[in-house]
């Protein structure tokens, strides 16, 4: 079975979303393999970010994820990656179609960073890259 690796930021930690995101995983039927509440450090936030790491805008995104707890997890079910991926919406939540947990949950990019309540890997390549980060260290 497909698996793909999730976070919920720390922007939607603070704003009591954990329940309403993980509902949404289970109400559509995928299975939470791993779950795990933790600070993220500089080293992991690197290396989860590594095409983003050179760019002008990346100290505001590493002072938004280390804010607060994230809750980070594996998940799995049939083509989990693409569909979580549209479970989540557009990157900028601007462009988040209402129904998304970012077009329900976020509005604009707030100070230098996009807070958008949560993340999904991008690719199955991604999904394996990230969980291997995170869950096999
Ligand atoms: N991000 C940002 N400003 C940007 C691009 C990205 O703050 O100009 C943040 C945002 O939180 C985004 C994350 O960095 O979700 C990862 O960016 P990516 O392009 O991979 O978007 P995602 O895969 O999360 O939709
Ligand atoms: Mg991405």
């Amino acid at each position: 079975m497909e698996k793909t690796f999730f976070m919920i930021k720390p922007d939607g930690v603070k704003r009591g979303l954990i329940g309403e995101v993980l509902h949404r995983i289970e109400r559509r039927g995928f299975v939470i393999e791993e779950l795990d509440m933790r600070m993220i450090t500089q080293d992991l936030l690197e290396e989860h970010y590594s095409e983003l790491v050179d760019k002008p805008f990346f100290p505001s995104i590493a002072e938004f994820m280390m804010s607060g707890p994230v809750v980070a997890g594996i998940i799995s079910g049939p083509e989990v990656v693409k569909s979580w991926r549209e479970m989540l919406g557009a990157t900028n939540p601007l462009e988040a179609h209402p129904g998304t947990i970012r077009g329900d949950f976020a509005t604009a990019p707030n100070g230098g960073s996009i807070q958008n309540i949560a993340h999904g890997s991008d690719s199955l390549a991604s999904a394996e890259r990230e969980i291997a980060i995170w869950f096999e260290k």
